[in-house]
């Protein structure tokens, strides 16, 4: 399954909880990423320039990460590819390499969310620093302010959830990222469902498609 929509939509929050409560394998490219960032790997160091201007990392980069993620634990599991693919050219890499693999992507979620429900989400987004939980100060606080609820870590704001870099991150789901709902719509394979509802909500509807 595919998690398509723009930044702040609730993808990630969707595919925890499907991991969570129906087994599926989450595999987040930006969660991926970051860690590559932290532990100064050569993709991260490669990564974290375009990661910090709200811009794509290089397709080539990308792709390379997530087919071994894919080749590593997906093979007898379903999995969630939450923020991948973004690109036409992704796409279509990653429906070869399934092809070969005897795997395939049977359905994709778009995420249809209003901008000013994004930029509220993404402004007040916060994570824990050790678990990678994911909060919102309004929306889904933690019990203590500044601190996980399952960890007692520290939460912190995305370098990249500032205002001048989420518009930044817009412009490219409009430019780069869209088309590829009329690519999977294509397919066949395209679900739509709106962003906007609570996450109860979207998870109900998600559960009814799936
Ligand atoms: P994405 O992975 O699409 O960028 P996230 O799942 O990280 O989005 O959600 C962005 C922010 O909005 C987070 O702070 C999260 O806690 C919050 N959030 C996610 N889904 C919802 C929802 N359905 N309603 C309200 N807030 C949400
Ligand atoms: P969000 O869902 O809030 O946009 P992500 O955590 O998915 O954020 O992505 C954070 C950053 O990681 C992106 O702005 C981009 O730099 C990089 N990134 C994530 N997924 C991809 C991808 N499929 N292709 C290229 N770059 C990506
Ligand atoms: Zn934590």
């Amino acid at each position: 399954m595919v998690l398509l929509g723009p930044p702040g939509a609730g993808k990630g929050t969707q595919a925890v909880m499907l991991a969570e409560r129906l087994n599926y394998l989450h595999l987040s490219t930006g969660d991926i990423l970051r860690e590559n960032v932290k532990q100064g790997t050569e993709i991260g160091k490669k990564a974290k320039s375009y990661m910090d201007k709200g811009e794509l990392v290089p397709d080539d980069i990308v792709i390379e990460m997530m087919l071994d993620e894919i080749k590593t634990d997906a093979k007898d599991r379903d999995f969630i590819l939450d923020g991948f693919p973004r690109t036409i050219y992704q796409a279509g890499k990653i429906d070869a390499a399934l092809e070969k693999l005897k795997l395939d992507i049977d359905l994709v979620i778009y995420f249809k969310t209003s901008l000013k429900i994004v930029l509220f989400r993404l402004t007040g987004r916060r994570l824990c620093r050790e678990c990678g939980e994911n909060y919102h100060i309004v929306n889904m606080p933690p019990k203590k302010e500044g601190v996980c609820d399952k960890c007692k870590s520290e939460l912190y704001r995305r370098k990249d959830d500032v205002e001048e870099t989420i518009k930044k991150r817009l412009e490219v789901f409009e430019g780069q990222t869209k088309e590829l709902i009329d690519y999977y719509k294509g397919k066949g394979v395209l679900k739509e469902i709106s962003g906007d509802l609570d996450a109860e909500e979207v998870y109900e509807k998600l559960s009814v498609i799936i």
